[in-house]
């Protein structure tokens, strides 16, 4: 999980690492209150999970409280790289001397923790690896293994760091790696150190990205207002498990379960069930010739999801016959149940032998399909998807 710029700094504000002073705001006219308290010009610093926001236009300054207001309501009507700006970080401008980068980061090739330090701050590392190789320098480090002093001020004075800048940068290194381990970091990233004019280094940039594995480990971070979120592009742990089954399957916002019989099905269903008020809660596609486990797999995503109300179930028959499509329902049925409301249609090839098997096992056993309405081609689609959307309602 990425943190934003004014989390992670946060962060390093309590870990020890010095950090411009300053207040993140989604409003002008916080923007503007803030800008006139601190009393000189400030940087208005777009808050986005993305790097490259300088370039982008996301970092702009102001001179004075006015422009601040200005400035910020600018920037908050931006998206940047898909990112609908919702919260401007105002922050001290610096006098800048010299920018750095430091970052630290895991070497999965030779599990190592490897410090990265270069004296080409400000810009992409990724380019000054490209470009001057030469320049970055690195720590390798065990997962166990202590980072000494020594080690952090070679590193300080091969960015040719002098005098006190010396200790004080090896310490922010140092800091930097204590947090790294302490929070199960994946990265953390100052880019840039700024050496301002009067002589001070700070954080100006501030990137942290915490493993979502050990996020159990740190409630502390919930005290911090920081919360496990989910990330644009960034799949749910329920397309996660789908994608490993290899079921195309999408998490929606809705209530309505939708089992269809293909893709197509399943666009033209969550078409009718907007049509009627409904809302569905995924998209979700057989991902070929569904097999008595693979429907069984995509019955058990859609029951064991919390937000499912009722299932909207649709299958047409063509290579693959609504008869076994409706052994392997039953099947699920026996084995799992189904706990939510289903209403489902079958048509098409062999639905009516789809329907005697629904009918058989209905008599042998009718607790199994007590939340359970099947209908066959008499019933028009729209009807399935109208009581589909009663069902989620609870009528
Ligand atoms: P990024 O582009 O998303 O990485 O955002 P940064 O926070 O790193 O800002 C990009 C660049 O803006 C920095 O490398 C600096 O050159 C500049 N910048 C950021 N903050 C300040 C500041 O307080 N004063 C000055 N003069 N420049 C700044
Ligand atoms: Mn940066």
């Amino acid at each position: 999980m990425r943190l934003y710029e004014y989390e992670a700094k946060k962060i390093f504000s309590q870990s020890g690492i010095p950090i411009t002073q300053g207040m993140v705001v989604s409003s002008p006219d916080d923007a503007k209150s803030f800008a006139k308290k601190m009393g000189k010009p400030v940087v208005l610093k777009s808050q986005i999970l993305s790097g490259g926001r300088g370039k982008a236009g996301g970092i702009k300054f102001a001179d004075n409280p006015k422009e601040a207001e200005k400035v910020s309501q600018e920037l908050l009507s931006l998206k940047i790289k898909g990112y609908q700006v919702e919260k401007v970080l105002v922050d001290e401008k610096l006098d800048i001397e010299k920018e750095f980068y430091i970052g630290i980061t895991l070497d999965r090739l030779n599990y190592k923790i490897v410090v990265i330090a270069c004296s080409e701050g400000g810009v992409e590392i990724e380019e000054v690896a490209r470009t001057d190789p030469e320049k970055i320098k690195r720590i390798s480090l065990d997962i166990d293994e202590t980072l000494f002093n020594f080690q952090s001020q070679g590193l300080a004075k091969e960015l040719g760091i002098e005098g006190s800048g010396i200790r004080a940068v090896a310490e922010l290194i140092h800091a930097l790696w204590r947090l790294y381990k302490k929070y199960d970091a994946k990265l953390a990233e100052i880019n840039p150190l700024v050496l301002t004019k009067d002589g001070k280094y700070l954080a100006a940039d501030a990137r942290i990205s915490l493993d979502d594995d050990a996020l159990f480990r740190h409630p502390e971070l919930k005290e911090m207002g920081i919360e496990k979120r989910h990330e644009e592009g960034e799949m749910t742990p329920r397309e996660q498990k789908a994608r490993e089954m290899g079921i195309p399957y999408l998490d929606l916002d809705g209530d309505i379960g939708m089992f269809p019989g293909g893709a197509g099905f399943g666009i033209m269903g969550n078409d009718f069930i907007h049509y009627y008020g409904g809302k569905p809660a995924n998209f979700m596609d057989s991902g070929g010739g569904p097999t008595p486990e693979r429907l069984a797999q995509m019955l058990t995503l859609l029951d064991e999801n919390p937000q499912v109300k009722a299932i909207f179930g649709a299958r047409f028959g063509g290579i693959s016959r609504c008869d076994d499509f409706a052994k392997g329902v039953v099947m699920f049925l026996k084995e799992h149940g189904l706990s939510k409301p289903m209403v489902l249609r079958m048509t098409g090839n062999m639905w009516k032998q789809g329907l005697e098997i629904f009918d058989r096992a209905k008599k042998e056993n009718p607790e199994l399909f007590k939340n359970i309405e099947i209908h066959g081609i008499e019933t028009p689609i729209e009807e399935i998807a109208k009581r589909a959307v009663e069902l989620a309602k609870g009528v």
